[in-house]
């Protein structure tokens, strides 16, 4: 296999403390040796591997001092050779270090050629590469979590549990084939199809956790509503714990929707601050409440703000939510005459009061007070249908051995292989699998 060494920058191009620049193939030492000088009495040609080494690197027209370490193939993160220089993050210093080592021979990583060699050499599998990358777009600890039990195989060790109970049922059918006997093929009868069930009812767990892990990489989605002046772009901002929405008196001040988000328990929520949903003649306030009846559909909860002092609800709105989970928060507890009957809670934007109970209240709403976030979830839109397919397939594999030749299931089950092969990248095609690593960043 062509393994020329590629040569990236791994940290943001900014100015910074450190910064690592990555070399892999198979002769990464060769290169460094001609732009680095150890401090100490070790060429870089005898290197201890996983041990760093201070010294200088010559860029050229100018010199850094910084640390160099070697990973030695296989245990590397691409399983080749690897070395990392950490240089000082200046830009020019990073350009510059990453210029020498493509003028000694090294040639630019593409975006995530560093992670598709580690997926072709067996390091990692593609459900792992797609955790990373989850991992690295991550923007609360429900998508850490969830991207780092991807990374670490936990969804992978699930499939191949599932595909080494459609191993043992195709092992069944072919002892079927080869000793056709009557009792024989009526216990293998059985046993395909226990195995062939329960296959079918682990991917069924798997494909029931995707609607939490949709949420947990895209966010719960919460459409503010309510009147104009209830309070809604000051209930956001307080929920923000900064001014996103612009507060006035003015009713209508609010013409588009203005969204900003916040973690709550570790789970990313985007909350949408829409226009006061009413009739109105000002067409550009018109496109707003349309924009804001959009919103309210694709919103997964609606927070109802009403003004505590002059308790009105939006009747607008009661035809829009009726199939939505809602709340229904009183605001403005701070003033005097302010009321508390028929709401689900009352706050005050102003003073705060009632927003972290409010914040509790939204998450139990939208997933149920009991979620444990640490379990395993479908994330992956690719994964989901893999395994929908495989079900698809295995229902019919299960439906054709009730009475059929044993053999007449194999294509199905086969198919279903297949499917869930998918996820691991076993048999996902070179498209698939270049699409994947086109979503990472160079470096990784
Ligand atoms: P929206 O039109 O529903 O977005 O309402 P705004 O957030 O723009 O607020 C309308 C008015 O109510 C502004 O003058 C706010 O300062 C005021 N307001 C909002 N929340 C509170 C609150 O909790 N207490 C009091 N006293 N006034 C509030």
């Amino acid at each position: 296999m062509l393994n020329e060494n590629i040569s990236a920058i791994s940290t943001p191009l900014t100015a910074s403390g450190v910064a690592v620049i990555r070399i892999s193939g198979d002769s990464p030492l060769l290169i460094l040796e001609k732009m680095f000088t150890p401090q100490g009495k070790v060429k870089v040609k005898d290197f201890q591997p996983y041990r760093l080494y201070p010294g200088e690197f010559d860029g050229g027209s100018f010199k850094d001092y910084g640390l160099a370490v070697y990973f030695k193939a296989p245990n590397s993160y691409t399983g080749e050779e690897v070395v990392e220089i950490h240089c000082h993050g200046g830009v020019a210093i990073v350009k510059g270090l990453l210029q020498k080592t493509l003028e000694l021979g090294a040639r630019p990583a593409t975006r995530g050629e560093f992670t598709k060699r580690a997926f072709l050499n067996g390091k990692l599998s593609l459900s792992s590469a797609e955790g990373l990358i989850d991992m690295i777009n991550s923007e609360s600890v429900g998508e850490i979590k969830a991207g780092y039990s991807l990374y670490k195989e936990r969804l992978n060790a699930k499939t191949d549990a599932i595909l080494e109970k459609l191993t043992s049922a195709l092992a069944e059918i072919d002892a079927d084939i080869d000793f056709p006997e009557e009792d024989l093929e009526t216990l293998s009868r059985e046993k395909i199809g226990e195995l062939l069930t329960s296959a079918q009812e682990d991917i069924d767990g798997l494909l029931a956790t995707y609607k939490i892990g949709q949420k947990l990489t895209s966010g719960v989605k919460v459409a503010i509503c309510g009147k104009p002046n209830a309070g809604k772009s000051s209930v956001l901002n307080a929920l923000m714990g900064y001014d996103k929405a612009i507060v006035s008196s003015i009713a209508g001040t609010t013409r588009d929707v203005v969204e900003g988000t916040c973690e709550i328990n570790g789970l990313k929520f985007v909350f949408f601050d829409t226009a006061g949903i009413r009739e109105t003649g000002d067409e550009i306030e018109g496109i707003g409440v349309e924009r804001a009846k959009k919103t309210l559909n694709t919103s997964d909860l609606v927070l109802e703000i009403i003004d505590a002092s002059e308790p009105n609800p939006d009747d607008t709105l009661t035809e829009l939510i009726k199939d939505k989970p809602y709340l229904k928060i009183y605001n403005k507890s701070d003033l005097e005459n302010a009321k508390n009957m028929g709401c689900d809670l009352l706050v005050s934007a102003k003073t705060g009061e009632g927003i972290e109970k409010l914040k509790r209240l939204v998450f139990d709403k939208a997933l149920g007070a009991k979620i444990d976030l640490n379990g395993d979830f479908l994330t992956e839109e690719r994964h989901f249908y893999a395994l929908k397919k495989a079900g698809e397939k295995l229902s019919f594999a299960i439906n054709i051995i009730k009475d059929n030749p044993l053999d007449m299931a194999s294509i199905d089950i086969k198919e279903a292989w297949q499917a869930l092969g998918e996820i691991s990248g076993r048999s996902a095609t070179e498209e698939v699998i270049d699409e994947i690593f086109r979503k990472f960043c160079v470096g990784k």
